[in-house]
């Protein structure tokens, strides 16, 4: 009997810890000790999309990591900023222009959460991506609407979507993420549609990295009036075969009085805030 105890011991330890993780999220933590700005590096890496964000708190972020090709190009860039700890890297969705260089970036660095949608994808890319967390003991945690990952008074970033359900496209997978730091907010909106765009709530947002590579498929003209931002970046690949962004989605921001920046335009893009300010640096 006294042995038994003994076993149980560690297992209670572990569900009391787990509740009260949960307990936590749920509610917001109190603020944060602030010392450093947010700052949201979007980086040129041409028709496709990564972000590397540096937290207040801290903490770094990367949301996907480009093509393949673009993988040292991304790692370089992050180790150049002095960090080899990512906190929290989020594929978006299973493209190849998303997770292309996921796993070297999974290889290359002490990252510590994964967070993908729950839908799988039969490529080489994919498997490669699985079998990467898998030979660093990770895991992956489902990224779905109302996820929290940091949840303080001060900074919050939590999904918007995918919801728990099928979805005909891939793109509309896209986990959508919203990060609030004090007065500002930044929303990033994967490739979703506007099949998904109708169905978001809460998106209001100073800064949005635009759908899609500034398709037509995204950015319906109702849905930006709701997010309504001082600033729209858009993550594109010179003269690209699709003729993204398109003309009227430019139009449609234009009208609002939105900043535009591009990647194919202005290189990186560096967006950084304090709370209260937004500063833009551009590459070119
Ligand atoms: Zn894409």
């Amino acid at each position: 009997m006294k042995r038994l105890k003994i076993l149980f011991l560690p297992l209670i330890i572990i569900f009391l810890t787990g509740c009260n993780w949960n307990f936590y999220l749920d509610k917001p933590l109190p603020a944060v000790t602030v010392n450093n700005d947010l700052k949201v590096h979007y980086l040129d890496v041409g028709e496709a999309d990564s972000i590397f964000i540096e937290l207040p708190n801290g903490e770094t972020m990367l949301i996907d990591a480009g093509e393949a090709q673009d993988e040292e190009k991304i790692a370089d860039y992050i180790e150049n900023l002095n960090y080899d700890t990512i906190n929290y890297v989020i594929g978006t969705h299973p493209h190849a222009d998303h997770i292309g260089g996921l796993a070297y970036i999974i290889k290359n660095f002490d990252v510590k959460n994964i967070y993908m949608p729950k839908v799988a994808a039969n490529t080489k890319t994919y498997e490669n991506l699985l079998k990467t967390i898998k030979s660093k003991s990770l895991s992956i945690t489902v990224a779905e609407k109302d996820k929290k990952i940091i949840n303080t008074e001060n900074l919050k970033a939590y999904f918007l979507a995918p919801e728990n359900k099928k979805y005909d496209e891939l793109n509309n997978y896209s986990a959508i993420l919203k990060i609030v730091f004090q007065d500002k907010s930044f929303l990033f909106m994967g490739d979703s549609e506007a099949y998904v765009e109708k169905t978001l709530t809460d998106v209001s947002a100073d800064v949005i990295k635009v759908g899609h590579h500034g398709s037509n498929t995204s950015s319906s003209t109702s849905f930006i009036k709701k997010v309504n931002p001082e600033i729209a970046v858009i993550s594109v690949g010179e003269n690209n075969k699709y003729d993204h962004p398109d003309k009227d989605v430019i139009k449609a921001y234009e009208k609002l009085g939105t900043k535009i920046y591009r990647t194919d335009l202005n290189g990186n893009i560096v967006i950084s805030t304090d709370g209260e300010n937004l500063d833009v640096e551009v590459e070119k």
